[in-house]
């Protein structure tokens, strides 16, 4: 599953690509899953729609949406649909490809959207954990986003949380976006054991944590800039950007800092990695 330096990637990949393009025309399966608003619903908030700008929000990919100038006005589109957005979850398997519209259609490919340049915007995902949603207010996930949050607020939302710090890391309510790799490679960076209580951190733990998440986090995102078109136009199952993983899937490794094995537990039902020596 992408997490969030890929879908950041991916989405700064597309908004290179399509934003200020024009969709046209909508195609869309007849597989529901993927599909969270209802299909009319899409392709009534797409058609004739310009693609203003494409980005991340948690680990969904978000295109702001503006009725075009020609088609807009013409298709009585209401007031309240003047900032619409279409949002993309990629779920397990989930791809946005820019494709040209000579190119065949992949199997399993749940909505075509025919761009004004010639191009297609197209959703393929095998397992359909994927899913495609419009909004005619603004989205901004649950939780605070965590490569922008300030260490102050990212104290105050652990404070209080009697939750195993690798659990309140991953809850989506806190922080939207960090999935299972990038908190373990913060708490192994911070030196904090993924089963401290949260609202056990001391103020210098937690600001530890705060810089080593948004480390994390950035190493892994200039890492993944130079393959966007990989995983915007290719196969996109490149997996991971290898950031220089100091926990994750090493157990039985020894630690990088102090050769101690690493440590596989699970917490919260996931599988968690990390030094006993150098995390407290
Ligand atoms: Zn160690």
């Amino acid at each position: 599953m992408p997490e969030l330096p890929e879908v950041e990637t991916i989405a700064n990949g597309l908004h290179k690509r399509v934003a200020g393009d024009r969709i046209d025309s909508v195609w869309v399966g007849n597989k529901k899953e993927p599909l969270k608003s209802k299909p009319a619903e899409i392709v009534r908030t797409l058609e004739g729609a310009a693609i203003e700008r494409v980005h991340r929000v948690g680990k969904h990919i978000v295109f702001h949406l503006h009725p075009s100038n020609d088609r807009g006005a013409a298709s009585g589109r209401p007031e309240s649909h003047k900032n619409s957005q279409f949002i993309v979850h990629l779920g397990m398997t989930g791809r946005m490809l820019v494709a040209t519209a000579e190119t065949e259609t992949a199997k399993h490919t749940h909505l075509i959207a025919k761009l004004a340049s010639g191009r297609e915007l197209r959703f393929v995902d095998p397992r359909r954990f994927g899913r495609l949603e419009v909004r005619q207010t603004g989205f901004s996930g649950p939780g605070s986003e965590p490569t922008t949050i300030t260490q102050e607020e990212f104290a105050r939302l652990f404070h209080k949380s009697s939750a195993f710090i690798k659990a309140a890391l991953l809850n989506q309510k806190f922080l939207h976006g960090v999935g299972n790799i990038y908190a373990d490679e913060s708490l192994i960076r911070a030196g904090i054991r993924p089963r401290r209580r949260a609202n056990t951190l001391t103020t210098a733990e937690l600001k530890k944590l705060h810089a080593a998440l948004q480390q994390v986090l950035k190493e892994a995102i200039a890492a993944g800039g130079s393959s966007v078109s990989d995983y915007v136009d290719a196969d996109g199952e490149k997996g991971y950007f290898q950031i220089k993983h100091r926990a994750y899937g090493r157990e039985g490794k020894p630690c990088l800092k102090c050769k101690t094995p690493i440590k596989k537990i699970v917490v919260g039902g996931r599988g968690t990695h990390y030094c006993p020596n150098c995390q407290r």
